[in-house]
C-alpha cells in the first residue's frame, strides 16, 4: 500500500473515531458509536500492517491472533460489574506500550533527520514518562476496583512533596538527558521514578474518588498512545491518543463537577482531601429495624410515589430484571414510579441506565439525581437497592467523612426508605451509612434479585 494510501485511510479512521465519539455520548446512538469505532479501527490496522513501511508481517499476524484470542475470551467472560477493572488493566497495556515504544524508539531512532534529534529525544523521555505513570497507575487502580488493594487512600507522610520531588528530579533527569544526547542511566532512573509516582498517585486517591481516577488514567493512556505516536511517526496514532487523552480529560472534569471534588486536587492524587481518617469508621451507629418482601409489597401497594435508587448491589445481584417488573405492575396500578440515578452509582459511569436500558426500563422515568432530588420529600417509598455511598447523608452531615462534600441522593426525606442489602457492611468508600438507623427506615436483608423476586411474587398474588 503505498503512502498516500495509507494517509487517507488514516483521515478516513480518524473520521470514524470521531463519529464513535459522538455516538457514544448519546444512550440511543450509543451502538452506531461502538461500530463506527470498530471500521476506524479495522481501517487503521489494514492500512498500517499493509503499508510499504512494514515488514516482519508474520509476527505481526501471530501478535495479532494471540492478543485477538485473549481479547475475545476476556470480552466474553467479563461481568458487567468488572468491566471497570478491565478497563483499568487495558488501560496498563496502552502504558507498557508505551514505555516499550520509548526505550525501542531510543535504541533505534529509525530516519529522525539530524535538526530533530532533539525533539525525539524529548518525545522518548516524554513517552516513557507518561506511560510508566499510566501503567502502574492503571495496575493499583485495578487491584482497587476488585479489592486486592484496600480502596482507602494511602497517608505517607508529605505525600505532596514526595509527588512534588518526583517531577522536579524527572524534569532535571529530562535535562540530562537531552544534554548527554541520550543516556541509558537518566532514562532509566527516570522510568523507575515514574513507576513509583504513577503508583503513589493512585494509591492516595480514595474510594468514592476512584471513579474519577478511572476517566482521568483513560485520559493519561491517551496521551500515552499520542506521545507513541510521535515517536514512531504515526499520525493516526498521535490523533486518536489525543481524542481518546481529551475526552478523558473532559470526562474526569465532568465527574469531579458532579462528585463536587476540585479536579486539580484529584489529579494531583488527592491533594486537599481529609487526613481525618478515624471519620471513616464502619461501626454501627444506633439501632435498625429488619422487614421481610411481604410488608414491603404492603407499602408498595399503599404508595401513591416510589423511586427507586439503584446501586452496585443491583448490579451484581443483576436485579434490574424483576425490578422493570414491579415497575411495570405499580405503573399500571397507577402508582408513579421514578428512578433517580447518582452520577457514580455502579462501578462505571452510565452502570444504571445500562443495566435499565437492558431490562427496558422507559427512559423517561429514569432521572439524574439533580432532576429527581428536590422530589424526595413527596415520594411516599423509596426503594434503595444495592446503592450505599450514593444515598449516604454523611456526605452532607460530616465533614470528616471521605466522602464529605459528595452529592447524594436525598432519599431519607422521603416518608419510608427501605434498604436492599445483606448485610450492614458498608459500601465501596468503607464508611457506615446513618441512613440504615433512622426512623424512617427499614432494612431488607439479602441478596437483591431474591428479594425483589419475592416481593414480585407477593404483588401479582
Ligand atoms: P456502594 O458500592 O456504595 O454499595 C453497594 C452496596 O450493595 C453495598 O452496601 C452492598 O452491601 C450491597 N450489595 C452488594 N451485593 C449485593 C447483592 N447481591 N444484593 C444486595 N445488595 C448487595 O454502591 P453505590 O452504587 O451506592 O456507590 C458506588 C460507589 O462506587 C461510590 O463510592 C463510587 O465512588 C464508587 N465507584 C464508582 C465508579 C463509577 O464510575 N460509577 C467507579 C469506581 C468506584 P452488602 O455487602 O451488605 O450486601
Amino acid at each position: 500500500m503505498s503512502q498516500g494510501l495509507v494517509t487517507a485511510a488514516y483521515i478516513v479512521a480518524a473520521i470514524c473515531f470521531i463519529f464513535s465519539l459522538a455516538g457514544l455520548s448519546k444512550q440511543e446512538t450509543a451502538k452506531q458509536g461502538c461500530y463506527s469505532g470498530i471500521v476506524g479501527m479495522a481501517i487503521a490496522l489494514f492500512a498500517t500492517i499493509f503499508s510499504e513501511t512494514v515488514s516482519g508481517l508474520g509476527w505481526i499476524m501471530l501478535a495479532m491472533i494471540v492478543g485477538a484470542a485473549v481479547g475475545i475470551h476476556k470480552a466474553k467472560k467479563v461481568e458487567m460489574t468488572e468491566m471497570p477493572e478491565l478497563i483499568a488493566l487495558l488501560h496498563s497495556f496502552v502504558g507498557l506500550a508505551a514505555v516499550l515504544v520509548g526505550f525501542n524508539s531510543f535504541i533505534d531512532a529509525g530516519n529522525v533527520s539530524e535538526d530533530m534529534h532533539t525533539i525525539h529525544l524529548v518525545e522518548v523521555f516524554l513517552g516513557v514518562f507518561i506511560g510508566a505513570v499510566t501503567f502502574t497507575g492503571s495496575v493499583v487502580a485495578f487491584g482497587k476496583l476488585n479489592g486486592k488493594i484496600s480502596s482507602k487512600p494511602l497517608q505517607l507522610p508529605h505525600k505532596h512533596k514526595l509527588n512534588a520531588a518526583a517531577l522536579l528530579v524527572s524534569f532535571i533527569l529530562l535535562l540530562c538527558f537531552v544534554s548527554a544526547d541520550g543516556s541509558w542511566f537518566a532514562l532509566l532512573v527516570m522510568t523507575v521514578i515514574a513507576l513509583a509516582f504513577g503508583w503513589h498517585l493512585v494509591a492516595s486517591i480514595g474510594g468514592a474518588d476512584m471513579p474519577v481516577v478511572v476517566s482521568m488514567l483513560n485520559s493519561y493512556s491517551g496521551w500515552a498512545a499520542a506521545a507513541a505516536g510521535f515517536m514512531l511517526s504515526n499520525d493516526l496514532l498521535i490523533v486518536t491518543g489525543a481524542l481518546v487523552g481529551s475526552s478523558g480529560a473532559i470526562l474526569s472534569y465532568i465527574m469531579c463537577q458532579a462528585m463536587n471534588r476540585s479536579f486539580i486536587s484529584v489529579i494531583a492524587g488527592g491533594f486537599g482531601s481529609s487526613d481525618a481518617a478515624g471519620a471513616s469508621g464502619s461501626e454501627e451507629v444506633g439501632e435498625y429495624r429488619e422487614v421481610q418482601a411481604a410488608e414491603v409489597a404492603a407499602m408498595l401497594k399503599d404508595a401513591s410515589s416510589v423511586i427507586i435508587t439503584p446501586g452496585y448491589g443491583m448490579a451484581v445481584a443483576q436485579a434490574q430484571y424483576p425490578v422493570a417488573e414491579i415497575t411495570d405492575l405499580l405503573r399500571k396500578n397507577g402508582t408513579e414510579v421514578r428512578f433517580g440515578i447518582h452520577p457514580v452509582a455502579g462501578r462505571l459511569p452510565g452502570h444504571m441506565n445500562v443495566l435499565l436500558a437492558e431490562a427496558k426500563v422507559p427512559y423517561d422515568i429514569v432521572l439524574e439525581m439533580d432532576e429527581i432530588n428536590d422530589d424526595f420529600a413527596e415520594t411516599d417509598v423509596v426503594l434503595v437497592i444495592g446503592a450505599n455511598d450514593t444515598v449516604n447523608p454523611a456526605a452532607q452531615t460530616d465533614p470528616n467523612s471521605p466522602i464529605a462534600g459528595m452529592p447524594v441522593l436525598e432519599v431519607w426525606k422521603a416518608k419510608e426508605v427501605v434498604v436492599f442489602k445483606r448485610s450492614m457492611n458498608t459500601g465501596y468508600a468503607g464508611v457506615q451509612n446513618p441512613l440504615f438507623f433512622n426512623e424512617n427506615s427499614v432494612m431488607c436483608f439479602g441478596d437483591a434479585k431474591a428479594k425483589v423476586d419475592e416481593i414480585l411474587a407477593e404483588l401479582k398474588k
